[in-house]
């Protein structure tokens, strides 16, 4: 496994191969949910690219970018066990010279949920996504459905910016008590792991709510709302049942498929998670 820490690193061994590169970009602090994507992309293609880089420019001032788990020595044993080809380290310095001046900016569904509470985020993530795009020059990318807009997003760049390589949606990864695999999960102690999963045991609640045939989303968020606020610990930023390709909000009944995500609260650390309702 080649340990590149610098673009030119990356962009030589990039450029000796000519076959199918998949790229699985991460912040690190690596866990089960970034190994399905990494597995996917082992299976998929024939080089596997994995970069971390804990970008400064998706994190607000107030959040929690100092704080962020970091080991990559942990990381490297990882990936090294899982026989990748290259893990893409770069540093801060490299990439943000002290001279950047252009980011990408979304107009529209970046406004939106996440893009609401963290005006700047989308910006930060397609801005370094793209970097990544254009150093490692993948044929596939690899994506997880745990942060569904994003997601959205990021296909909406590959469309509009014309990046020709295919992405990858990788369902979440959660733990037996239903609680999505995060990086922010390590900031945990076994008990807040389970008042946690209540975020996922809700969202289901919604979807057996619609399954039993309830398709107004007023009374679907306060179903939503009453289930979370049993848990004192838990507070929420926001709860949305939204059109899954424009991301607008449903405004009185469910009539087609939706992106049903939250953002709660627990002890000042901010956790998201979705389903989708297909109808
Ligand atoms: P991050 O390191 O948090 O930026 O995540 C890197 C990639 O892993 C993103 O595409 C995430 O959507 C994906 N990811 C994070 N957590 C999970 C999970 N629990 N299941 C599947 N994919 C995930």
């Amino acid at each position: 496994m080649l340990i590149a820490r610098t673009i030119q690193e990356c962009v030589s061994f990039r450029y000796k191969i000519n076959k199918r590169v998949g790229l699985v970009p991460t912040m690190g602090a690596l866990h089960k949910g970034h190994i399905a994507l990494i597995k996917q992309s082992l299976k998929i293609c024939d080089i596997t690219i994995v970069s971390i880089f804990l970008n400064p420019k998706q994190f607000g001032a107030s959040e929690d970018l100092d704080s962020y788990p970091i080991d990559d020595l942990r990381d490297l044993k990882i990936l090294n066990k899982l026989n990748i080809d290259c893990v893409f380290m770069p540093l801060k310095s490299e990439i943000y010279e002290s001279d950047h001046s252009i980011d990408i900016v979304e107009n529209k569904l970046s406004k939106l949920l996440e893009g609401d509470s963290r005006p700047n985020f989308f910006s930060g993530v397609i801005t370094i996504v793209s970097k990544l795009f254009n150093i490692c020059n993948p044929s596939d990318v690899f994506f997880g459905e745990k942060d569904a807009q994003q997601l959205i997003i990021i296909k909406k760049l590959i469309k509009d910016l014309n990046y020709n390589l295919i992405c990858h949606a990788i369902p979440t990864v959660r733990s037996e008590n239903g609680l999505a695999l995060s990086s922010r999960n390590e900031y945990f102690n076994e008990s807040q792991k389970e008042i946690a999963s209540n975020i996922y045991k809700s969202l289901c609640l919604i979807k057996a709510k619609i399954d039993g045939g309830e398709y107004n989303v007023n009374v679907l968020k306060k179903i939503f709302s009453k289930s979370i606020d049993n848990i004192p610990e838990l507070q929420i930023d926001y709860f949305s049942i939204a059109d899954i390709h424009t991301l607008e909000e449903v405004s009185k009944t469910i009539s087609s498929t939706v992106l049903i995500s939250t953002a709660i609260l627990l002890d000042g650390v901010r956790l998201i998670d979705n389903i989708e309702y297909v109808i």
